[in-house]
């Protein structure tokens, strides 16, 4: 199957060698020069993977990868460079799913295109197999099917990584999951990108969970080990 690799880069350099480079790997390739012109083509195209650069004219990075977010789950690999390490943290919040810095080495950018495939061909099937019952603890109730959580009668869309990562958590409540364990089961056994990202999504988790996000009471950091769910009577 031919996977379809959208890239947004101004820079005609790096764009016309990706396109180059990734067509003769196989992969169906669609090229966009601005942020703007890279969202129609997103919209056009539906591509299974997109390289972003971080710094675009007519619209940033970040915007684009927010638009995206509305309505795609489609991995995507932020391009930055060196001395753009807010706009990294920006990108990883909003749901990217791995960096690549500039300079970079087309192998390695290849390696990770096939990283975040495979991940997110994985992530399906778990989906696929997991329509069943919902979990519920601490007054919070997850569905898999629809990847809401229900609180106070309040239903909750999350995003498909914080729906991963509460349900791992609450099926284990009581445990200690290492930060490895969780890694490997949220994003992945062969995830390269920054362990970060865990910790950005443990962020986002707690601020729609914990009453005082600050001093979290369910979602429990155990220094330099991981994270762990309290377990009901406990919490
Ligand atoms: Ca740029």
């Amino acid at each position: 199957m031919t996977h379809r690799v959208l890239v947004i880069e101004d820079e005609e350099a790096y764009r016309e060698t990706l396109k180059y480079v990734l067509t003769n790997e196989g992969f169906d390739v669609q090229v966009a020069a601005n942020g703007a012109a890279g969202v129609d083509a997103f919209r056009d195209f539906h591509p299974d993977v997109v390289l972003l650069d971080l710094m675009l004219p007519r619209m940033s990075g970040t915007e684009v990868l927010r638009r995206i977010r509305l309505g795609s789950d489609v991995p995507v690999i932020m391009v930055t460079a060196k001395d753009e390490q807010h706009h990294k943290i920006a990108g990883l919040e909003l749901g990217a799913d791995d960096y690549v810095t500039k300079p970079y080495a087309a192998r390695e950018l290849i390696a990770r295109i096939r990283a975040v495939l495979r991940r997110s061909a994985v992530t399906h099937e778990e989906a696929l197999d997991e329509r069943e019952p919902v979990e519920t603890a601490h007054g919070i109730t997850l569905n898999p099917e629809r990847l809401t959580m229900e609180r106070d009668g309040k239903v909750v869309p999350l995003p498909p990584k914080e729906f991963a990562l509460l349900l791992l958590l609450m099926q284990n409540r009581g445990r200690v999951l290492t930060r490895e364990t969780i890694i490997a089961r949220v994003w992945g056994e062969d995830y390269v990108g920054d362990t970060k990202t865990l910790d950005v999504h443990m962020k986002r988790l707690r601020s729609r969970i914990e009453d005082v996000p600050a001093e979290p009471r369910l979602l429990v950091t155990v220094r330099s080990v991981g994270y762990t769910m309290e377990d009901e009577g406990h919490g």
